[in-house]
Parts: structure tokens; sequence; C-alpha cells
């Protein structure tokens, strides 16, 4: 039975990644965080849940030991000191968190000389077999076409574009050959002038409770094809970092992706 530390139970990924815990007979919840100073904390995780006892108690911080795997989908500041304590007993993370800076990307490369860590701005299954089909589109398309990745979630999202945007971006900026910082495009306002040549332009969308939609589109003369996914639960990320945990477990200290979880690499 695989011991998981939940970090930031009482987020929507905190729930959905306990109802996935839940559902998987060789896993069983052994550590529930929350953010210091929570209500939540000393509440059994399962009882806060509305789920029945579990027998495990909400904390406000990872302890040093008692769990085999840590999934963390909280911010950026917490993974990372919850990384520390991970490097300190040997312990594997699925890290679910966006919106790290590329030093606090660099940092958390530097835990994986030691520890098998597997990071993804999106867990779920198809969001990783579109970034295979991009790699493949751009490939073919991408000399020809003007590239646009329109990405839209719930109000409460902290950080634009999406980690999958990004990632789906960086997808097609290696395939091209292309220097992500030359060739991404944030913002266009006012008298922006002709589309220049090779950027990939990048618009995000905020409102309502929208889980994640993301849509790459190739366009050129007579013709566009677009790439779409569309999330509508928050059990397709949980369920892909479950997956992704109990691959990890086997494998030797790395830095790893969803792609390597479903042996696209
Ligand atoms: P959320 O705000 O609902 O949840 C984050 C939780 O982390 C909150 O409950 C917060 O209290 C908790 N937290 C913050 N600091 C903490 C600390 N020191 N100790 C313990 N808990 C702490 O947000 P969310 O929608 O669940 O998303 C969380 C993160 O996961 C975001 O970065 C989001 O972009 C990312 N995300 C990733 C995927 C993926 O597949 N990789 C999917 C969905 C969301």
């Amino acid at each position: 039975m695989l011991r998981i530390a939940i970090a930031g139970i009482a987020g929507r990924m905190g729930q959905a990644l306990l109802q996935a815990v839940r559902e998987n007979a060789q896993m069983q919840l052994a550590v529930a965080t929350v953010r210091p100073g929570s209500d939540q904390v000393g509440r059994d995780a399962g009882e806060a849940a509305g789920l029945g006892s579990m027998g495990v108690f909400i904390t406000d911080a990872l302890p040093p030991k008692g769990f085999d795997l840590l999934i963390d989908f909280t911010s950026p500041e917490n993974t990372l000191s919850n990384l520390a304590i991970c490097a300190e007993s040997g312990v594997p993370a699925v890290i679910g968190t966006t919106g790290f800076t590329a030093d606090q990307l660099e940092q958390i490369k530097a835990y994986a000389a030691s520890l098998p860590l597997c990071l993804a701005a999106n867990f779920s299954t198809g969001v990783t077999l579109c970034l295979q089909l991009l790699e493949q589109a751009a490939k073919i398309l991408g000399e020809d076409s003007d590239i646009e990745i329109v990405e839209a979630h719930h109000r409460h999202k902290v950080d634009a574009p999406s980690g999958t945007a990004l990632a789906m971006g960086h997808v097609i900026a290696a395939s091209l050959n292309q220097d992500p910082d030359e060739f991404f495009l944030f913002s266009r306002e006012g008298q922006i002038g002709a589309r220049k040549p090779g950027t990939i332009g990048f618009s995000t969308i905020r409102a309502g409770d929208i889980v994640g939609d993301h849509t790459v589109m190739f366009a050129s003369e007579g013709e566009r094809v677009e790439i779409t996914h569309k999330a509508s639960s928050r059990m397709a990320f949980a369920k892909g970092a479950t997956r992704a945990a109990a691959w990890l477990v086997q494998q030797p200290p790395g830095f790893y992706n969803m792609r390597d979880v479903l042996g696209f690499n």
C-alpha cells in the first residue's frame, strides 16, 4: 500500500486528489496538509470532506516522515518548501502546482538529482496526448502557419497564461527550434501592426467555473487546424496524478513529466 501525502487538501485539486486516492486500491491517505492558520487543522481529512472518518488528521506542515510519496498541487512557495522536506528523507513527489519562475524551476530540477520528481502543468491523459499531437502538427504545419493558443479557466485561477498553455507553446517552440523568449507573444493592444512571422500568440479567458479549455490554432492561407482539449472535471487531473504517483515510485531519481508516465518519451 502506497502511503500518500496530499498538500493543500482543502483546495479544489486537494479535494479531487483525496477522492482519487480513496478510489485507488493501491493507495492510502497518510498525511493531509492545509495552509497554516486554517480552521481545518486537526480535523479528520475524510470528515472535513464529508466522506466519513479516514483516521488522518489535517496538519499545517508536512511532517518529515510517515509517507511514501507527496502529491502537491498548491503554490510555488509551498511546493518548494515541501520538496526540501522530501529531499531530507528521499521521498518522491508528484508536482501539479503551476506558476513557477525560471529560478524556482531550476531549484526543482536540482532536487531531481536525488529524488524522483514528476512535474506537469497538466496531468490529464488527454492534454498529454495533445502535447504529442502538437509536436507533430508543429513539424508539419508550423513553418507556414500562424499559431495561436487560447485558454479559458475559472475566475479564481491566479496565474496566466495557464501552465498548460505555456507547456503547449514550449512543445511547439522546441519542434520549430524557436526561442520562446523571442517568439512568445503574451499581449496585443492598439496599433500593433501586421503579425510578425513565427510568433506564437497567447490569449487568456478567466470566467465562471470553467475547469480548463485549451485550443491551439494553426492557421494558414486556405485552411486551419485546431487542436482542442476541454476538461470537464478536476478528476481528470487527479486520476492522472495518482497514475503518475504509482509509476514514479518505481523510478530512479530524475525529472519526469506526464509524457514519461504515459510512455511517450
Ligand atoms: P486552490 O486555491 O483551490 O488550492 C490550493 C490550496 O493550496 C489552497 O487550499 C491553499 O490553502 C493551499 N496551500 C497554500 N499554501 C499552503 C501551505 N503552506 N500548506 C498547505 N496548503 C497550502 O487551487 P487549485 O485550483 O486546487 O490549484 C492549485 C494549483 O494546482 C495551482 O497552481 C493550479 O494552477 C494547479 N493545477 C494544476 C493542474 C495540473 O494538472 N497540473 C490542474 C489543476 C490545477
